[in-house]
């Protein structure tokens, strides 16, 4: 008789979890929101002309270099991809300062009265020694290395403009942090990061791309080969017995499998297991969580006042103390997606007030995994907890990013036998 898995929680991790499983056992798939896909939500909007426009709200990029898996999939499952630029720019609301990296001298000296600026090019001659100091210090640490970000810049004596102008909008960009979150980041595994996108160089970044037709192309074409799938009802409890697993529903409806993959975030997995082991319960609660109010709109002025320095992604420094205020950061969809109309689409992070109500197209929720020492420490132990029962998935098993969350998933399938 063929064996049932339950997958709950339908992101990338689950999704990929779910696809492989399928080849060997019975497969459920358990959603909490009314559709699939978790951070890869692709909204149909209309430009000022009435053009429809698919458009990506959470996951938007990937690359040919750090994503291996996550391109096998889209390969087996034929999903289109379209090469992008990967630019980001900081403004500067306090100093005025408005550039761009990635696009050249022309997006560094977008505004040309820099070129002149002593503080500006104090901040510009930081860049290349931090990444010599950062590679130095990769190559001279070991993985136990706590030294914090912070403390890497301090010792190293970084200036507070390079920080705020710089390294700061560098972490809160990639891992949508603030800055004290981002400066108690481990400073090893956050250049590891660093360094595998080629983002410790001038140049060598990877080539950078989106989904054509947006991130659901590839949620629909692995919905398509499944058979059994419950979305809008989230699993409340997972009690595990001797032979059998049993789910919970919001409306108390129980069901019964022989294994469970839990692909929801670390701390929704904790709360769901009503019989969790104390190593579960040691290593999920090291995780924690960022919570980022993300904005699809129309309102241009969220994008650098230099129309030069406008970029993929263009980070906002906060006015004032800086604190753990979540980042402000816009991707400009236009130039990422390579959306055809005179209409500009932006997705916001964390600035839901400053944005024209009459502009805003939709609003989500979307949680990233803040990585401190504990949390990195509790990283080596998570594959420890799968047994011939249980298997855990989730983007917090690597760095938080679609392919840590697909990695993910190809392992809980293989703890369960089924090799891809
Ligand atoms: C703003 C933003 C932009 C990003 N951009 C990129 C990018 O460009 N490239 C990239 O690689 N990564 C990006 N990421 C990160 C990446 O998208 C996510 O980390 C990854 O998709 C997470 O996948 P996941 O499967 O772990 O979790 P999720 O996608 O969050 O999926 C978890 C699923 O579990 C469901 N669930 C929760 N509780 C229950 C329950 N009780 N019962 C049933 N289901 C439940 C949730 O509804 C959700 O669908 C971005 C993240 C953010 C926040």
């Amino acid at each position: 008789m063929t064996r049932t898995v339950a997958v709950v929680g339908a992101g990338v991790s689950g999704l990929t979890a779910a696809y492989l499983l399928s080849r060997a056992y019975d497969v459920t798939l358990l959603e909490a929101e009314p559709r699939l896909g978790g951070h890869a939500n692709t909204r149909t909007v209309s430009d000022a002309a009435g053009v429809p426009l698919a458009i990506d709200t959470g996951f938007i990029v990937h690359n040919d270099r750090t994503y291996p898996l996550l391109r096998r999939l889209f390969g087996e499952l034929g999903i289109a991809t379209r090469p992008t630029e990967m630019s980001m720019s900081i403004s500067d609301r306090t100093t005025g300062i408005e550039y761009a990296g990635g696009r050249g001298a022309a997006g560094v000296f977008a505004q040309r009265r820099r070129i002149a600026d002593p503080r500006f090019l104090g901040v510009l001659g930081q860049v290349g020694r931090f990444h010599r100091r950062a590679a130095a210090f990769l190559a001279a640490t070991g993985p136990a290395d706590l030294t914090s970000f912070g403390e890497f810049l301090d010792a190293e004596r970084f200036s507070s403009e390079f920080r705020r102008l710089y390294a700061v909008p560098l972490v809160s960009c990639v891992w949508s942090t603030g800055a004290l979150t981002s400066l108690q980041y481990p400073a090893r595994y956050l250049f590891r990061f660093l360094e595998r996108h080629g983002m410790l160089t001038f140049a060598g970044s990877p080539q950078w791309s989106t989904v054509v037709g947006g991130s659901r192309t590839y949620v629909d074409a692995i919905a398509d080969r499944l058979d059994r799938i419950r979305v809008g009802r989230p699993i409340r409890a997972i009690t595990r017995g001797p032979d059998e697993v049993r789910l919970t529903d919001a409306d108390g409806t129980t069901s019964s499998f022989d294994r469970i993959v839990i692909a929801t975030h670390a701390d929704t997995a904790l709360e769901l297991l009503a019989d969790a082991a104390p190593v579960e319960k040691e290593v999920l609660s090291a995780f924690s969580y960022s919570r980022n109010v993300a904005v699809l709109h129309t309102d241009a002025s969220l994008l650098p006042r230099t129309a030069r320095a406008r970029a993929s992604w263009n980070f906002l420094t906060p006015e004032g103390a800086a604190g753990d205020r979540p980042p402000v950061v816009s991707y400009w969809m236009n130039r990422l997606q390579g959306l055809d109309s005179d209409t500009q689409f932006l997705v916001t992070l964390n600035a839901r007030e400053q944005i024209d109500p009459a502009a805003v197209l939709a609003v989500m929720d979307y949680r990233h995994p803040a990585y401190d020492p504990a949390a990195v420490a509790a990283q080596s132990m998570l594959p420890g907890l799968s047994t011939d029962r249980t298997a855990f998935a989730g983007a917090y098993h690597g760095w938080g990013f679609h392919e840590d969350g697909c990695r993910s998933g190809v392992a809980a399938a293989a703890a369960f036998g089924v090799e891809w």
